[in-house]
């Protein structure tokens, strides 16, 4: 039985304790959510990892991929990049690899890493139609659903299956007659092709109930990938994009009536002032499914610091209701990330979403902490409060002060050591905001 079958029916499962406790929600709150299919917890029969659960009402949760390109085939780096990613502070993680023996280097991941752990099959299902007949427009319906079945089999969580692109997503593009940033979808793009080439439908909107049996048997999240999605923020919400979205709010629900978990998946690139637009008209065509966006980026001129043009996206996302947020790194739109990379662009996500949290769930007390700390300069209080206080405690350390209380910003002009004795414990009386 799935995780929503059981909501369903009034079962709490283990798998719903275990993911409360992390929410500090009740187990009851939580099977309510997923039983009207408003939360998942990506899970999967064949493997045991460290649940979490995503949706209404829940902390965003943040997402780190990793994986190979057909230029780096690093095994190790990638290793090595995974147990970054989690000792950061990713919820979850998506194992992207593209070059290499997938196979192998799937396990190897998910031997790793306690988290749950997503993947996007059409990469490994095309990388083997060329391989095989030396064309990816040969895919074969068979080898589509064998790579997906596979990819469940070895314990893989969540997937990004890009159902929703069809022939009206095409036909809508085509008449849109533009697309400033084209399509940046990998998998995406080769179903766009595929579908071209050989005159037919996508068979995984076609044989939807099939995607679907096989995330039933694994109890897996069903995630509907965003294959067209904006790549640039002046194709933000264009007409392709939210043809495509409306499809796969359809498909979210009725794979939560087959009783699939389901999420929707989102941008990509989005201008600040389209983020509410494009947040709520998920929300609204799905009934709260589940949204899961990439960034969104901000702007398209800050490469180099394109994981700060995301979170800025991310906190706007989060904040009007998104509930998983993938990170973007430094390297995005120049390289394959390494592992600092890694390692930043999990931090500014996670500031993300916690800014997100602070509006959406009203999340507010540790800043509230933080600010007394600082004002009675406890430092020790503020590296356990802060997100990052190891790196906080290295920064000040590494240019100590004069006067032990205060830091070298001010030095012997800290204003806050010079007026704090008069006003001691006077200035806890306030609005409690
Ligand atoms: S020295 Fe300046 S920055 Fe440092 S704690 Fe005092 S007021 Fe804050």
């Amino acid at each position: 039985m799935t995780q929503i079958e059981a909501a369903r029916k009034g079962i709490i499962t283990s798998e719903m304790k275990e993911a409360a406790v992390y929410d500090n929600v009740s187990p009851d709150y939580l099977m309510r959510m997923i039983a009207e299919g408003k939360a998942v917890i990506p899970n999967n029969v064949n493997r045991k990892a460290r649940l979490v659960a995503i949706g209404k009402g829940l902390k965003t949760k943040v997402n780190a991929s990793i994986g190979t390109s057909s230029d780096i085939i690093d095994v190790e780096a990638e290793i090595s990049k995974a147990i970054a990613a989690e000792e950061a502070g990713a919820d979850t993680m998506m194992e992207l690899s593209v070059g290499g023996d997938l196979d192998s280097i799937r396990k190897k991941v998910l031997g790793v890493t306690n988290l749950s752990v997503g993947s996007v099959p059409l990469y490994q299902a095309f990388k083997e139609a060329i391989e095989k007949y030396h064309d990816p427009n040969k895919l074969t319906e068979e080898l589509l659903f064998d790579v997906i079945e596979r990819q469940c089999a070895d314990g893989i969580s969540f997937m990004a299956v890009h159902c929703g692109i069809n022939r009206l997503t095409i036909e809508r593009l085509n008449k849109q007659g533009y697309r400033y940033g084209g399509l940046v979808s990998r998998g995406g793009s080769y179903m766009v092709g595929w579908m071209l080439k050989n005159n037919k439908e996508n068979p995984l909107y076609e044989k939807f109930d099939k995607v679907v049996e096989i995330f039933r048997k694994y109890d897996c999240v069903l995630s509907l990938g965003n294959g067209l999605r904006a790549g640039a923020v002046h194709d933000s919400l264009d007409r392709a994009q939210v043809q495509e979205l409306l499809i796969n709010c359809e498909l979210a629900n009725l794979g939560q009536d087959m009783g699939c978990q389901m999420m929707c998946e989102g941008p990509g690139h989005l201008p600040l002032d389209d983020i509410e637009a494009n947040v709520k008209l998920q929300k609204r065509m799905s009934a709260d499914a589940p949204f899961y966006v990439l960034g969104p980026l901000t702007t398209d001129i800050a490469a180099g610091y394109d994981h700060i043009s995301a979170a800025i996206g991310a906190a706007e996302a989060a904040r009007y209701g998104a509930d998983l947020i993938c990170y973007v790194t430094p390297a995005e739109h120049l390289a394959l990330p390494n592992r600092e990379d890694v390692i930043e662009g999990v931090r500014a996500a996670r500031i993300a979403a916690h800014v997100g949290d602070m509006v959406k769930l009203g999340k507010k007390e540790r800043d509230m902490e933080m600010s007394k700390a600082r004002r009675d300069l406890r430092w020790d209080d503020q590296y356990n409060l802060g997100l990052f206080g190891e790196k906080a405690s290295e920064i000040r350390s590494s240019r100590s002060p004069e006067e032990p209380d205060t830091c070298t910003m001010c030095g012997s002009f800290c204003a806050l050591d010079n007026v704090g004795g008069y006003f001691k414990g006077s200035l806890e009386i306030g609005p409690k905001r």
